[in-house]
């Protein structure tokens, strides 16, 4: 009896252990944050209802945004059959509250002469967009790199801007403040899906893709070092500091998203694969 006790115990164990390795997690299950997962033999991939898109080596990405809230379920079918369940429980997270002053009043609320150039440049942006999530392959696998070698930052990620005392969207990006001319480089391979030269909002300009929904951008360059459809890889220069655009001085505004969930790049870069 006690013989057959241990085997089960053995087996249920050598399953235990099979099943918890089977899945790697790298990131935080928190507002704003990106999950990397990697597992073998995995057929698909759920979060709640979304299909999640996965690469031939088991690599795969999901996001919350900075406003998620509650909880979701995250659901590996593997190929033999199995099911891997995981319930997510997001925490609260709280952002600061930032008030510039001073900044130019027709950056705060746009003058009508330049809605025109606004509307267009935004579809533009949208335009391009759609090519998101077209890309299978983990281009950002082999990790991330801080785009700009300076640790001065002026803004954090999800701060509530009050803009001469008028309320704006939250702040999507991490801004570095460095000299005009500052090299920025890619924070990981990929994509150029666009670029742009002086948008109002974004000035001068690069978006990159890198796959499975991953993309970054790194907006109010003096000079653009890229062309649309170029593939780049991580630490490759891009361009160069400026403030072209909604800009108060040189500064990169480096943004992170996952399809449209906004997240931080600051816990982007604690990730080591
Ligand atoms: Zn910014």
């Amino acid at each position: 009896m006690t013989r057959y006790l241990l085997l089960i115990y053995l087996i249920i164990g050598f399953i235990t252990k099979t099943y918890s390795q089977d899945v790697k997690f790298f990131g935080d299950f928190v507002p704003g944050s990106l999950v990397f997962g990697k597992a073998e033999n995995v057929k698909d991939v759920w979060l709640d209802k979304e299909k999640i898109q996965v690469d031939g080596s088991g690599n795969f990405v999901f996001g919350f945004d900075r406003d998620d809230k509650g909880s979701f379920l995250l659901k590996i079918k593997f190929a033999n059959g199995r099911v891997y369940l995981k319930k997510i429980n997001l925490p609260e997270r709280n952002y600061q509250i930032q008030r510039i002053e001073r900044m130019n009043p027709d950056k705060v609320v746009p003058p009508s002469k330049d809605n025109e150039k606004i509307v267009k440049e935004r579809e533009i942006i949208r335009n391009a967009r759609k090519s998101i999530g077209k890309i299978d392959t983990a281009y950002y696998s082999s990790g991330f790199i801080k785009p700009v070698k300076t640790n001065r930052q002026t803004s954090v990620f999800g701060s509530q801007r009050i803009l001469n005392g008028i309320p704006k969207n939250a702040h999507n990006g991490l801004d570095y403040g460095a000299p005009t001319g500052t090299p920025v480089y890619a924070m990981a391979d990929g994509i150029v899906f666009l670029s742009g030269t002086d948008f109002f909002y974004n000035g001068t300009f690069v978006y990159l893709d890198h796959g499975q929904g991953l993309n970054s951008f790194y907006l109010h360059f003096s000079k653009l070092d890229v062309k649309d459809g170029e593939f780049v890889k991580k630490g490759q220069k891009i361009g160069e500091i400026g403030t072209s655009g909604r800009s108060t001085g040189p500064h990169l505004h480096w943004g992170v998203q996952w399809f449209n969930k906004r997240v931080d790049p600051a816990l982007l870069l604690k990730i080591n694969f």
